[in-house]
């Protein structure tokens, strides 16, 4: 029994539709049934192929083809498609939705995501949120419902964002296993540009120049754990990442000048061969990394 349950607390929402039945949606939709914080769920999922999985493996209660036949009669809509997709939906969804209807989101990107919810949403049933969990494969077949067990999940309400209706998105992040943070959208894409979507572009960047080298794939045959591990990250969705990066192309492209700029501090170090800074810049990298692996 879950702790939702266990309080003896009824069901935050009577029925949760969930647009996009990927990795996040589906671990979303088996944890807040498991937790008993959702009555029923249903599942919008854009392909067959998807649709059968989601059934197979018992995502939801009810797959749905369109969100025609998924969100009417819903009081909590959580959109679970790529970012981009997010904002096409949003008016859409704000056409379906019945009055009383609590609308959220996952997406990885907030800032516009947030400006595109007030406008679908004036009266602020529109909560913005982004779960920091999440793994590289993709898709209904990699959800679990233990995904969020620990995990942030940042709220990033709007200024039109009715209070109350945050706090119902917030119990059932928290009803889920995750600890809910709030932060303002344009901090939180600053942030996330610096600690998520620069690493993620990095490692595919790595993967691109290693492969352009001369003779590049037969290198690449020699690679050992150093690779690997460093651009793990490189075999997320290409589709979902390019997304993320053309919607915080700003913040991004802000990131991506620091890292260069680091790039080049190392680079003068190597080509003056000068070993005392060399050695006093990669000592304070390997500090942080030390913190951060403590910390985690
Ligand atoms: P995913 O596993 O690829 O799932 C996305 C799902 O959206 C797919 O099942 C896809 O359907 C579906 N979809 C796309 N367009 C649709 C539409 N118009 N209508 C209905 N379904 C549609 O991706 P994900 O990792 O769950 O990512 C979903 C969202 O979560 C993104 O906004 C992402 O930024 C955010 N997020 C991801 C992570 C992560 O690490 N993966 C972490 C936090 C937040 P098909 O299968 O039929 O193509």
């Amino acid at each position: 029994m879950s702790g939702h349950e266990q309080s003896g607390a009824a069901p935050l929402f009577r029925q949760m539709t969930v647009v996009g039945i990927g990795l996040i949606g589906g671990s979303l939709a088996l944890a807040a049934k498991q937790a008993g914080a959702v009555q029923t769920v249903v599942g919008v999922g854009r392909s067959e192929g998807s649709r059968a999985v989601a059934r197979a493996c018992g995502l939801v209660d009810r797959v749905a083809e369109d969100l025609a036949s998924g969100v009417p009669g819903a009081d909590l809509v959580v959109l679970a498609v790529p970012v981009r997709e997010i904002v096409r939906l949003l008016p859409e969804v704000a056409r379906l939705a019945e009055p009383g209807c609590v609308v959220t989101d996952v997406g990885s990107v907030k800032g516009p995501i947030v400006a595109a919810g007030d406008a679908a949403f004036p009266d602020g049933r529109f909560v913005a949120s982004h779960p920091i969990a999440g793994k590289e494969q993709a898709g209904p077949a990699a959800a679990r419902a233990d995904l969020f067990h620990g995990a942030n999940w940042i709220l990033t309400p709007g200024p039109q964002t009715r209070p109350d209706l945050g706090e119902k998105v917030a119990a059932l992040c928290a009803a889920v296993g995750a600890r809910v943070r709030r932060m303002d959208a344009a901090w939180h894409d600053e942030v996330f540009a610096t600690v998520s979507h620069l690493p993620h572009l990095v490692a595919y960047a790595l993967m691109d120049g290693v492969l352009a080298t001369e003779r590049g794939g037969e290198r690449l045959r020699f690679s050992a754990g150093g690779l690997r591990d460093f651009t793990r990250v490189a075999g997320s969705d290409p589709v979902m990442w390019r997304d993320i990066f053309l919607m915080n192309r700003e913040p991004v492209l802000k990131a991506l000048a620091g890292y260069q700029d680091a790039l080049a501090r190392l680079a003068a170090a190597i080509r003056d061969g000068d070993g005392a800074a060399l050695e006093a810049r990669l000592l304070q990298a390997r500090v942080a990394r030390e913190e951060l692996a403590n910390r985690s």
